[in-house]
């Protein structure tokens, strides 16, 4: 970004190869998206212009002011008062009225942007902390360079700093579920991290999107620059830096060819989904943005398998109240035509945070405070949601999922708070769905063994293998280093697989699988085979989906099933579908 020096170091050409999370080819300049208080821009601005900047500064710290209020008050209430003492320690940082002034000093005196100056001063005092001999004020270091990120993410939005007129690349150490729920899909051509795993939600997201991804990219960071070219082949993992000109035509044969793909599927696109033996199959679509309910219709998907509602929540950086949620989940159902629409409470924790990035420090969000969890830990807020998605029932055929329910008792848990919703909203004299279906995901292996108990009290089941996967075979969705270990083919997930469809025929409840997994061509047959006849998948695997499922024939899915449920190991299973173990 007009940076002299780097201009003077030679471009080099090299390539690497990561973990393909998002396919499709791309070719377009790198944006470099590191640590914000690295990244931000110096400008220089006219003495006109700095009640302006002073001002910028000063409203994005009184928002981070009301955050940390809301963020201590809500923490100090589920976990205790010290527990909040964190937002305290970063609310004070903001009011020592020296660090003001001297932000807002320089800004006069320099003649330069906010961002510009808060970074430089908040490095600055996080130098000084670091080297002090006092353990507590080392600590406190930590804490001046994250509140510095948060006051300029005020100011800039987490996008705001790619440029406006061309669209980019984007390459970084990590990207977060909420950096990738803001992706203005306009201004970003694909994405490569060094850190990350196929099913974090960044990953789930940039496949919805249709954003080409890799993952897994060790070093790559430190060795290019915002600027350089690159081809980005989200199928392969390949990620050509600078490529030479023969490298180029091969990237446009490639991209040549996936259009060819796509033209391909056109046939796919209003046709019923049914098996090669003619069985109807039900395919749905996953969505995290009430407009995406519209191409589920467009694109003839027997409705919406997931609604993940966090999504809204972490775009808009705080949680949203029952006429805002209302407003999403009403506009979902009028985009649906009279379709189902399948609405997911709050899954919020794991690698999805509203606002601060895991607020509770927690060594394993994913085993920890999150989703029903939060829920029912947080009854108004959880009622809230429930009362926004009984009224969005009144006008079409909603339903309501639970996420990472481990066992019956939270099942209950939460159906008493859904009385107790739609007891308010009767007394309110609000209209709402008073029999809506309750389905819950099977994505806990307890949840597996006590499938027939759950499905015996709820409606439907829908099972979530990016979460059953991790939580059966302990490999972090999101972990770069065990994502080789991440094989939803396994046969031991298999037999979960198996357990929990015998679970709903016997209870003559539907179940559908709603994980990654659905959309995968290559483990649609097994699905099918083990008797899943509902699927939901990220929007943009629908047409491939309905084509894989054309192409299969159920008597057959089921010997393969078989098999690869008897195997011995996962390597053989990956034998008997025909894919390669990465
Ligand atoms: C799943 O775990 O498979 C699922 C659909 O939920 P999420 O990916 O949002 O955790
Ligand atoms: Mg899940």
């Amino acid at each position: 970004m007009g940076d002299g020096k780097s201009m003077e170091r030679e471009r080099s050409t090299f390539q690497m190869t990561g973990i393909p999370v998002s396919p499709g080819v791309v070719l377009g300049p790198v944006m470099l998206f590191g640590d914000i208080l690295d990244e931000v821009e110096t400008l220089s601005i006219q003495p006109s212009q700095i009640d302006f900047e002073v001002k910028r500064f000063s409203d994005a710290v009184t928002l981070v002011k009301q955050e940390l209020a809301r963020d201590a008050e809500r923490i100090s209430g589920e976990l205790g008062p010290s527990e909040a003492d964190i937002f305290l320690v970063h609310s004070m940082i903001l009011e020592d009225p020296k660090l003001v002034q001297t932000i807002e000093g320089r800004i006069r005196d320099e003649l330069i942007n906010a961002e510009a100056v808060v970074s430089s001063e908040m490095k600055r005092v996080s130098a000084v902390l670091r080297g002090s001999d006092d353990s507590y004020l080392r600590d406190r270091a930590y804490d001046v360079t994250d509140i510095g990120k948060r006051v300029i993410e005020r100011m800039l939005g987490v996008w705001a700093h790619c440029p406006l007129t061309h669209p980019v690349i984007i390459v970084t150490r990590e990207l977060r579920a909420s950096d990738t729920v803001s992706m203005d899909r306009g201004r970003v051509l694909g994405f490569v991290t060094e850190l990350g795993g196929r099913q974090a939600h960044a990953a789930i997201l940039a496949r919805s999107l249709g954003v080409p991804a890799v993952v897994g990219a060790h070093g790559i960071v430190d060795r290019i620059r915002s600027g350089d070219t690159l081809v980005v082949d989200g199928t392969t993992g390949e990620v050509l830096v600078n490529p030479s000109d023969e490298l180029v035509r091969g990237f446009k044969q490639k991209q040549e060819q996936e259009a060819l793909d796509w033209a391909e599927l056109s046939p796919y696109l209003d046709a019923t989904t049914q098996s090669a033996d003619g069985t109807r199959i039900q395919l749905m679509a996953n969505i995290s943005t009430a407009n995406e309910s519209k191409e589920a219709s467009a694109l003839s998907a027997d409705g919406v398998g997931l609604f993940r509602t966090e999504m809204p929540f972490i775009a808009a950086g705080l949680f949203l109240a029952e006429e805002e949620q209302y407003a999403i989940y009403r506009a979902a159902v009028e985009g649906m035509g009279g379709l189902p629409l399948t609405i997911r409470t709050l899954d919020i924790g794991g690698d999805k945070f509203v606002g601060r990035e895991n607020p509770l420090l927690e060594h394993n969000p994913h085993l920890g405070y999150r989703s029903i969890r939060v829920s029912l830990d947080r009854p108004d807020t959880f009622i809230e949601q429930l009362r926004a998605i009984l009224r969005a029932g009144a006008d079409g055929d909603v339903r309501i999922l639970l996420p990472m329910v481990s066992g019956v008792g939270e099942l209950r848990a939460a159906r008493e708070l859904l009385e107790k919703a739609k007891r308010s909203l009767a007394a309110d004299g609000v209209p709402f769905d008073a029999d809506m279906k309750v389905g819950v995901m099977i994505e806990i292996p307890s949840a597996v063994m006590v499938a027939d108990r759950l499905a015996a009290e709820c409606d439907f089941l829908s099972i979530g293998t990016n979460d059953l996967v991790q939580y059966a075979l302990a490999v972090d969705r999101g972990n770069t280093y065990v994502d080789h270990l991440y094989r939803p083919y396994d046969p031991a997930v298999l037999a979960l697989i198996e357990r929990t469809v015998a679970a709903g025929r016997e209870a003559g409840k539907p179940v559908s699988v709603c994980g990654e997994m659905a959309g995968a061509t290559e483990y649609i047959p097994l699905l099918l085979g083990l008797g899943v006849r509902e699927l939901s998948v990220a929007m943009s695997r629908v047409l491939f989906a309905r084509r894989a499922i054309a192409m299969t024939d159920i008597g057959e899915a089921e010997t393969l099933a078989s098999r690869a449920v008897a195997a011995v190991t996962a390597s053989e299973v990956a034998e008997l579908i025909g894919i390669n173990q990465s």
